[in-house]
């Protein structure tokens, strides 16, 4: 749904060629996270060629560990983004989530850390940190 984007991931590397950003990992635009996943995939690729050219790591193992690295940090918000695309209404757990968000200050920052692509949503909506941050606006 959302904008029709084709949502996918590419293996980002072969012999001779490498890709960043869209090109090599795709998702709907409507969380807005493809600048900064283009900027850390390059700074990633970057990284790994380096080690490739100064004769630190084989080429296909550094790679590897850039396209694992890249998928790693971004399939939480790649299933978050599929999902806010759809544009169904959150489910009733959801709702009473956010709901429950929107009654404690430290929430909204963690909240907004997500949207900004700082805090990943799998650390944000996992038990232990909501516990944190929803306590103490539950307590009043
Ligand atoms: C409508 C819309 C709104 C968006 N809003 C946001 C937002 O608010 N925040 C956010 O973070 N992201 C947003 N995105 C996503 C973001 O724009 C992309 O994820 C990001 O630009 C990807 O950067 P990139 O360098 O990988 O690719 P691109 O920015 O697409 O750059 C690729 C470049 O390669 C050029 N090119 C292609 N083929 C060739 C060729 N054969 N030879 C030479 N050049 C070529 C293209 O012309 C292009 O300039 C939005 C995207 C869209 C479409």
């Amino acid at each position: 749904m959302g904008t029709a984007v084709p949502n996918r991931f590419r293996r980002p590397y072969g012999p001779g060629w490498a890709l960043v950003g869209d090109s090599g990992y795709l998702k709907d635009f409507v969380t807005a996270q493809g600048i900064q996943d283009a900027f850390r995939d390059a700074e990633l690729c970057a990284h790994a060629l380096d080690l490739t050219f100064t004769g630190h790591r084989a080429f296909d193992d550094a790679m590897r560990e850039y396209q694992e690295t890249r998928d790693t940090k971004v399939m939480p918000m790649y299933e978050s983004t599929a999902e806010l695309a759809t544009l169904d209404p959150p489910t009733p757990e959801m709702a009473w989530l956010l709901e429950a968000v929107s009654h404690s200050v430290p929430a909204m920052d963690g909240f907004a850390r997500v949207a900004a692509g700082v805090t990943s949503p799998a650390e944000f909506f996992s038990p232990e940190y909501l516990g944190q941050v929803l306590v103490p606006a539950t307590a009043d």
